[in-house]
């Protein structure tokens, strides 16, 4: 983190953020690197000031424009089904906060993620220039494209509720690459695990359920 944002992570925020990852473990989270990025990220920087206290919580919190910061357990979930590597390149789609991003820019070598939403997008890339998370790169469009000016991707997380897999970007996952997706149109979403082997074929896996805002076609001024 850079000077700006450390000045305002205390002593306090850092007690919080030990308890909040010491609730994520009691979850179940068990990669050691997962929980360190998330001690490392100060979530309530993501947040409005005034939320404060829920900044700690082990929940999801209205961020505006009808979006939220994903729930810390589930952002820690999502990052170990990725199985970050240090030199990895990953996508994202859906920055909302920034949050998901600076924690797996934590873990990886370089984060390229996608917004539809402008005025989100505006924000999350303030975020990360005044945390120094300076390997993440924000851009402004429509996610179901992905990015394919940097593609490929060794692994693709996705942070919304997809109704599909977008065809783009199982093209845009490198053979040997990984995405995580919530699938499906419902109340709740069955977290998928798409594995594509060196031979283009996919392998998928199903893990828990989850709630996402949906992923939505197009951009929002
Ligand atoms: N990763 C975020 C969670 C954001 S919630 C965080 O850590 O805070 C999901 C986000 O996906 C919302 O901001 C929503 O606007 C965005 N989204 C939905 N559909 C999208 C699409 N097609 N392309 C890009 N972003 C999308």
């Amino acid at each position: 983190m850079s000077g700006k944002a450390k000045e305002k992570d205390s002593y306090l925020h850092k007690g919080m953020r030990r308890k909040l990852v010491e609730t994520v473990r009691a979850k179940g989270i068990t990669d050691e690197r997962v929980l360190d990025a998330l001690m490392k990220v100060p979530r309530h920087l993501f947040m409005d000031e005034a939320f404060l206290k829920y900044a700690y919580e082990d929940t999801a919190f209205q961020i505006g424009e009808g979006q939220t910061i994903s729930q810390p357990y589930t952002v820690a979930y999502m990052t170990q089904l990725l199985e970050p590597e240090p030199g990895d390149k990953v996508l994202e789609i859906g920055t909302g906060s920034g949050y998901q991003a600076c924690v797996l820019a934590q873990l990886v070598d370089k984060v390229y993620t996608i917004e539809r939403h402008k005025k989100l997008f505006e924000r999350a890339t303030r975020m990360m220039k005044e945390l120094g998370c300076r390997n993440v790169r924000t851009f402004y469009g429509d996610g179901y494209k992905g990015i394919p000016a940097f593609a490929p991707y060794d692994k693709i997380i996705v942070t919304a509720a997809a109704p599909e897999v977008p065809k783009a970007l199982i093209e845009q996952l490198k053979p040997g690459g990984l995405m995580v997706i919530p699938y499906g149109e419902g109340e709740t979403q069955v977290m998928l695990r798409i594995r594509k082997a060196e031979d283009g074929s996919l392998k998928m896996e199903k893990f828990d359920y989850f709630r996402f805002v949906p992923m939505l076609k197009g951009k929002v001024d």
